[in-house]
């Protein structure tokens, strides 16, 4: 039996690992998890599983539910998440919480010798140096879960990396594809929410709709497997059943397809470095029809070249970069900005922030707070907002 653990169990990455969980229940056992604030499934998945600890991370339900229930511990507060990684009887961390705020219990888990099934894009964003110095010093094994980059890893370990001559990211261009350009000033929340070919948490689905996911996602592969930013690349695939593609020196691509649904990844993460045993989801070739892959339009999505900038220019440019958009889907979340002033948000925050390269935790999460600030008062000045 191998001891998994997943932070974040009630979203969407977490609610595909339960389902992997319960189709290999003679071999994995959920011995902890998190989640913010829904109790109802908390609830329900500690009878199913019986774990030992657990933990609430909504700071308004501080002891609300007691500190036990059955023989399962019940704990509270983000700082509590490194808790639940440490356990002994754990062997594998899904880090699925949203945000930067799942750095600290990533680098539990990477001090604890576990290994990390990583579905956390913003702690690698964010702190990539700092973690894959740690990965280096504690030999930690470090699995994406994210659709592209565990397609990416299963293409790469196939292939001699001196071989390789750029990797690609498909990206489905989210909710807008199509809509014209002028009518993105003036699209709701709603419209942001209804992607076309996943289903994700809000946050993710806004980031999608926009293409600064993709931004992200361009930044945590360059740090997860080494490539230049002149060595990545992105795609329109609107279909999203070709996750990613790597192309070699002779100029032929390999891609990785299948049907668009996390549960291939996260079990691929939780079985590596074996082989995941059987059949998840039958879908043979001849159902996908077509595949279509188009060049991103710079104008629709200007928060993806932002990503290429910030992850070039180093140091902390991929943290305010991360810090900027989140605090600005936030406010486009309650309203308060329009959907286009997202990345101009990102841009003004990257030109007005100056960069550094910290040695330490705590440079990174001044930078963090900083651009946060910062995003708050251009917000409050109505500057680039409107
Ligand atoms: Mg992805």
């Amino acid at each position: 039996m191998v001891g998994v653990s997943v932070l974040g169990i009630s979203g969407s990455v977490g609610s595909s690992t339960v389902k992997v969980l319960r189709q290999f229940r003679d071999q994995f056992s959920l011995r902890s998890f998190s989640v913010h604030s829904n109790w109802e499934i908390a609830k329900s998945l500690v009878l199913e599983f019986s774990p030992e600890v657990i933990c609430i991370t909504d700071p308004k339900l501080v002891g609300q539910f007691g500190d036990s229930f059955g023989s399962t511990k019940i704990l509270y507060g983000d700082e509590n998440l490194s808790e639940l990684v440490k356990l002994p009887n754990v062997a594998v961390v899904v880090t699925a919480v949203v945000g930067a705020r799942g750095v600290l219990p990533t680098i539990a888990a990477i001090e604890a010798g576990k290994k990390i099934a990583i579905a956390n894009k913003e702690t690698l964003v964010t702190f990539g140096p700092l973690i894959n110095q740690l990965v280096a010093k504690h030999k930690t094994l470090m699995v994406p879960v994210d659709s592209e980059h565990n397609a990416l890893f299963q293409l790469i370990e196939r292939e001699t990396r001196s071989n390789i001559r750029a990797i690609t990211l498909t990206a489905s261009g989210g909710s807008f594809r199509t809509l014209p350009i002028e009518a993105l000033e003036h699209v709701s929340v709603k419209q942001a929410l209804n992607h076309p070919t996943w289903s994700m948490g809000p946050k993710i689905t806004v980031d999608s709709a926009g293409l600064i996911n993709k931004g992200l996602e361009v930044i945590e592969a360059h740090f997860l497997f080494g490539f230049s930013f002149d060595e990545i690349e992105v795609v329109i695939h609107p279909q999203s059943l070709t996750h990613g593609i790597i192309e070699t020196l002779d100029g032929a691509c390999l891609q990785y397809t299948s049907h668009p649904d996390m549960v291939y990844p996260i079990a691929h993460s939780l079985f590596y470095p074996n082989p995941t045993p059987q059949m998840l989801i039958e879908r043979k070739p001849s159902t996908w029809k077509t595949l279509e892959f188009f060049p991103p339009d710079t104008k629709r999505y200007p928060g993806l070249d932002l990503a290429f900038q910030a992850g070039r220019a180093g140091g902390v440019a991929p943290c305010i970069y991360n810090a900027a958009n989140e605090e600005a889907v936030a406010l486009f979340l309650e309203e308060k900005i329009s959907f286009t002033t997202i990345p101009r948000l990102i841009e003004s925050a990257l030109n007005q922030i100056t960069n550094v390269f910290p040695e330490t935790l705590e440079g990174y999460l001044e930078k963090d707070k900083e651009t946060r600030n910062y995003i708050q008062k251009e917000f409050k000045k109505g500057g680039v907002t409107t």
